[in-house]
């Protein structure tokens, strides 16, 4: 089962695991959120994501 986060932004990041949408998540707030650096725990990012 893959996960999906869809950000506030418009984007969709889609992953195949946990781990792999938390690292995708975490590039995708270092790229276009740096003010939410830091501030996203591997809980939140999991918190945002769903099942696909
Ligand atoms: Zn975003």
């Amino acid at each position: 089962m893959g996960k999906v986060v869809n950000c506030e932004c418009g984007e969709t990041v889609r992953a195949a695991d946990d781990d792999e949408v938390v690292s995708l998540v975490e590039a995708h707030v270092e790229r276009s959120h740096p003010e939410l650096v830091g501030k996203l725990s591997r809980a939140d990012i999991l918190g945002m994501a769903e099942e696909e």
